[in-house]
């Protein structure tokens, strides 16, 4: 706590200009409505600062939680009195390269990403247009819905290691997506910055047209109207969550203000009282009724907070592509 005091102070001092909320509730910060306060929630304006200010908190031995836009975690209702946040919020910068491909920052939503894709001409992102994460939280767990992954379209990914406070680019194979996983969320202390897309050209209203007719078909299986934090459970193999927790007749079961949702069974929804006590007790009582009846373990796809990281874990190991050492002044 003593370290986190002062890497507060020394941000404070070392980046003057930069947002930082201290104490804030993240119910504001999460798709479903539900969190504590957090002693520190910085939003640094572009990626040289997010760099720096990764590097002056591991002065004081400090590991930040980055955050996307928060529709795949669940954050206690006691606060995180111990966490400092970084915001990938303003890193907005999109735009096509000359060769054609698309270069994001790890704070454009998928939806402005897809959308930006379609008025291009290109396709491959027809799928991302409905999820509500960034570009960032969707790289950590390789996001994906009706048949398409960002696995498909990724070219490359710029990340910032923490642990030795370097830039680093990865290729698409060198990522090692599969199924809602990836090599940054295997690997702690990886922080999305960016990423380039490489599709391939089509009419912008037939690509248009996809969207559309997947976005209807979301707001008809999907329960919109409720916060939540998308899927609960990860799709277990030669399985779907949604039916095995329909089978075991627990649609619409809730406790407290959480409710396995009534439109789709793989949805928790927050039904408006919802606390992170009922949330996980349900999650448990899900997972605990469908390994009874089953034999099948479903495991969660929310980010259930507080983190268990460590600044010095390494990770797996594949072939990295060095670019840069973050150790200029700060920017801000
Ligand atoms: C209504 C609804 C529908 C959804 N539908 C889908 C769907 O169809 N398909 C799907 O895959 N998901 C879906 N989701 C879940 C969620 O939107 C995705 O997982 C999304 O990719 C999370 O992005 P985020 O920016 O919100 O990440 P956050 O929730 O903010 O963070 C998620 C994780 O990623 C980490 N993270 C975020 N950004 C970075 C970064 N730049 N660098 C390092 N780590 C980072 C966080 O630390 C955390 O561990 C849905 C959610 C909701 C609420």
């Amino acid at each position: 706590m003593e370290n986190l005091e002062q890497a507060i102070a020394a941000v404070k001092e070392q980046f003057p200009g930069m947002k930082l909320l201290e104490n804030e509730p993240m119910k504001a910060h999460s798709s479903f409505r539900i969190g504590g306060p957090v002693r520190a929630l910085a939003s640094p304006s572009d990626v040289t600062s997010l760099t720096k200010l990764c590097d002056v908190l591991k002065q004081h031995h400090i590991a930040p939680f980055i955050l996307g836009n928060g529709t795949n975690i669940l954050f206690p209702d006691e606060g995180l009195n111990d966490l400092f946040i970084i915001s990938t919020e303003k890193l907005q910068k999109l735009f096509l390269l000359p060769d054609g491909a698309i270069y994001a920052e790890a704070g454009v939503s998928l939806a402005r990403l897809a959308a930006f894709a379609q008025e291009s001409g290109l396709k491959g992102l027809e799928f991302a247009g409905g999820i509500p994460g960034t570009l960032g939280g969707g790289c950590i767990m390789n996001a994906g819905a009706y048949g398409g992954e960002l696995k498909d379209a990724i070219e490359s990914v710029v990340f910032l290691f923490i642990p030795d406070q370097s830039l680093y680019e990865l290729s698409n194979a060198d990522c090692a997506f599969s199924y809602r996983q990836s090599y940054f969320q295997k690997t702690p202390g990886c922080v999305v910055l960016s990423a380039v897309f490489r599709l391939e050209q089509d009419d912008p209203q037939t690509i248009a047209a996809r969207m559309q007719e997947l976005s209807e078909k979301r707001r008809s299986k999907q329960p919109l109207d409720l916060p939540s934090a998308g899927s609960a459970f990860r799709r277990p193999e030669g399985h779907y969550a949604a039916a095995l927790i329909e089978e075991a007749g627990l649609k619409g079961y809730t406790i407290g203000g959480a409710q396995v949702s009534e439109k789709h069974s793989g949805f928790v929804v927050n039904r408006g009282d919802a606390t992170s006590h009922d949330v996980y007790d349900l999650m448990m009582h899900v997972r605990n009724t469908v390994y009874r009846q089953t034999g099948v373990f479903l495991e969660p796809e929310i980010m259930i907070l507080p983190p268990d990281y460590r600044l010095e874990d390494n990770g797996p190991q594949v072939p990295r592509n060095r670019i840069s050492c973050a150790s200029e002044p700060a920017g801000e």
